[in-house]
């Protein structure tokens, strides 16, 4: 359970790492953490490519497509075929 209230910073953070960590974690709970990083103004990094802004599920290798193309890794959610572009760190030559 995520209680909105008296959270700080680091404990939301540490709420977020668990929710990620375990295996079955449902769009509900993404939403909320969305919404409580959101508030706190805590950036998800990484985290924000693991599952889907519109429908908000886990992205797995069993509902999304990833290609690349150029510079950008384009994941495709297979529930409601919002598509999402990642525009991927450029090497240095
Ligand atoms: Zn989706």
């Amino acid at each position: 359970m995520i209680s909105k209230k008296n959270l700080s910073k680091k404990d939301i953070v540490l709420t977020i790492e668990n929710l990620f960590s375990q295996e079955r974690i449902i769009s509900a709970d993404i939403k909320k953490i969305k919404r409580l990083a959101m508030s706190k103004n805590i950036k998800l990094g990484s985290l924000r490519k693991k599952f889907c802004e519109k429908c908000y599920s886990l992205f797995n290798s069993e509902n999304s497509k990833t290609r690349i193309r150029g510079n950008f890794k384009i994941v495709r959610c297979e529930n409601c075929n919002y598509i999402s572009r990642w525009q991927m760190q450029r090497f240095k030559k």
